[in-house]
């Protein structure tokens, strides 16, 4: 018997056709820099619709702020890059899709620049390249000092834009995705979709990409903005996609830590450039714990702020007084400090970790095709493989644009130039719980507490099974009542992907690049796989690293 939240609903053909039905070639759920990067490639062959749950700005995209990364320079090399994310990705990156993506990524960068990307310059008028943690050269490329992810927005939307077989549905929020059956391994058709104005829609599409970002918001402490629910993750799972090596969750090192404001980003390239971690004391704790102070990798940064706040009780701080022209070099930042009173050439900064990156989720091949006919995944919302337990700074937005532009050229093959699917039987897989309703606001701020205690920078097996009995409990209640809105879906996407993290952690008796247990504090051999989750399967399938996607 499946967890109640794990069922499929909307599935109930008189209710469907009552519904406005739109048609296209290939439909894009997710306007990040994966899904923009799809929408443009795919519509060389077809139409496509973009859907964003909430405004073009409101993505992980235009919150990035270091850069994205790539070899461009003569001084560097792409075997360096492939072996850097091999290092960072500690013994589960499949090497084929690392080589894949820094091979490939040079050519996405320079058509980004050809695109009007206002890169930063040097003073010789030449592209300017930062260093981030774990990056043997200067390989990233960043756009108004800390706002890049901004800017590749920008150029990304302005070309999606001027494309005449594309369109743009923002704060149209999809629901659940269209299969014919509930069984797993039934087509995609596209996706049912809820609008503020023009509520329940259908939209049938020949081809579907999950661009959907990551899933930061299970988590109490978050840099990620308010989209990141894992809807992507859990309508994969739902029909039936596999997910990968869900337990490996990047937490961020520095975030802005003041009681009521948003837990924005303090870039680690503010440590790059001289910044210390201190205690209410005054003392710099990171020398004692790694040879490489603030610049050790970010899980192990993590780590240390979070024991030295549990002996002493007290807070942890950025001290940036000593960066040389902090304001120039981090305007972003700059201002959302002054926005708090903080002036970051007098004042300490509070600082605290906070959920990141989400590594596991949709597998996928090369081409961003999953295992289920009709569906891709890209972006945050996929596992390639590129990423392994950690993912090396600057990779993702790279990642998003090579992983985009395969996605989108190779599903937008099935275009056919008028959309239309055919008619198909819709059936109905909707389940009816026995027990009474949950409170959705109450249910997913216990999630995201829960999942920060139990499943956050450091877990131990009996903090796991806690949560995951948390999640059985759950279960058994129903949502039904409120998932005509969009606010019950993403709770019951919160429950399906929470427990997934939860029990591949649990599963994961190890410490592993970002995943880290107290109660198993080595790597071992005989977690060297990846670890597959599919529906109706309790426990996970296992395949060696490096094997390819099982499509
Ligand atoms: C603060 C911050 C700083 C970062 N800095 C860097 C950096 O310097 N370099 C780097 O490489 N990476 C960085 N990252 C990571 C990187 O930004 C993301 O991994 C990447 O942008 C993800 O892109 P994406 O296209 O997969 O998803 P996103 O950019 O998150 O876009 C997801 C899209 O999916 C839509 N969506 C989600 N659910 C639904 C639904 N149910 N229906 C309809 N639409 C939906 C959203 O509305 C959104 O449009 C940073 C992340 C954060 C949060």
């Amino acid at each position: 018997m499946q967890p109640i939240f794990d069922q499929r609903r909307y599935l109930i053909p008189f209710r469907l056709t009552l519904l406005p039905q739109i048609f296209t070639d290939t439909l894009v759920i997710g306007g990040g820099v994966a899904g923009l990067r799809a929408a443009v490639s795919a519509a060389e062959q077809g139409e496509v619709i973009v859907l964003t749950k909430a405004a073009l700005s409101q993505t992980n995209t235009a919150w990035a702020q270091g850069g994205v990364a790539a070899v461009l320079r003569e001084d560097d090399s792409i075997d360096a890059h492939v072996r850097d994310t091999l290092t960072a990705g500690a013994g589960l990156c499949d090497e084929s899709a690392v080589r894949l993506v820094c091979e490939e990524g040079p050519a996405r960068v320079r058509e980004l620049f050809d695109w009007g990307m206002a890169v930063d310059r040097d003073a010789s008028g030449e592209p300017d390249v930062g260093r981030e943690g774990g990056h043997s050269a200067s390989r990233i490329y960043h756009s108004g000092g800390d706002a890049t992810g901004a800017e590749i927005g920008r150029v990304m939307e302005e070309r999606v834009r001027s494309l005449a077989t594309t369109r743009v549905f923002e704060r149209c929020f999809a629901l659940d995705l269209l299969t014919p059956g509930p069984e797993p391994g039934s087509p995609v058709l596209g996706a049912i979709t809820h609008h503020p104005r023009y509520g329940l829609q259908v939209i049938w599409a020949r081809s579907t990409i999950l661009a959907s970002g990551g899933a930061g918001v299970l988590y109490r402490e978050t840099t990620n903005p308010a989209p990141a629910t894992a809807d992507g993750l859990a309508m994969a799972y739902r029909a039936g996609a596999t997910l990968a090596d869900m337990a490996f969750v990047q937490f961020h090192p520095t975030v802005l830590y003041l009681p009521g404001a948003p837990r924005s980003l303090i870039s680690e390239a503010v440590r790059g450039e001289g910044a210390h971690l201190v205690d209410d004391s005054g003392f710099r704790f990171m020398t004692d714990v790694h040879e490489l102070g603030e610049l050790a990798p970010r899980d192990i940064v993590s780590t240390a702020i979070v024991n030295q706040i549990a002996k002493q009780g007290g807070r942890v701080w950025l001290d940036a007084r000593r960066v040389d022209g902090f304001t120039t070099r981090f305007p972003g930042i700059t201002r959302n400090l002054a926005r708090f009173g903080l002036d970051p050439t007098r004042d300490l900064i509070p600082v605290h970790p906070a959920a990141h990156y989400f590594i596991g989720g949709v597998r996928t091949d090369a081409n961003g095709r999953t295992d289920v006919p009709g569906l891709w995944a890209v972006g945050e919302s996929a596992s390639t493989g590129l990423h392994g337990a950690n993912r090396l700074a600057s990779n993702s937005l790279l990642e998003g644009l090579v992983l985009g532009e395969r996605a989108g050229r190779d599903a937008g093959r099935n275009s056919n130039g008028n959309g239309r699917p055919g008619p198909v039987p819709i059936v109905s897989d909707i389940p009816i719980s026995e027990h009474g309703e949950l409170d959705v606001s109450d249910v997913r701020s216990s999630v995201r507490s829960a999942m920060w205690r139990n499943v956050g920078v450091t877990r131990t097996g009996a903090k796991l099974k806690d949560v995951r009995d948390m999640f059985d409990f759950w279960a058994r209640y129903s949502l039904d009542k409120i998932l005509d809105e969009p606010d019950g879906w993403e709770t019951q996407n919160m429950l399906v992907v929470g427990a997934l993290v939860a029990r591949s952690a649990q599963w994961r008796a190890e410490s592993r690049g970002c995943h880290r247990r107290d109660d198993a504090p080595e790597s071992s051999d005989d977690f060297a796989v990846h670890d597959l989750w599919r529906r109706g399967n309790a426990d996970p399938v296992l395949v060696p690293v490096d094997l390819g996607a099982p499509v």
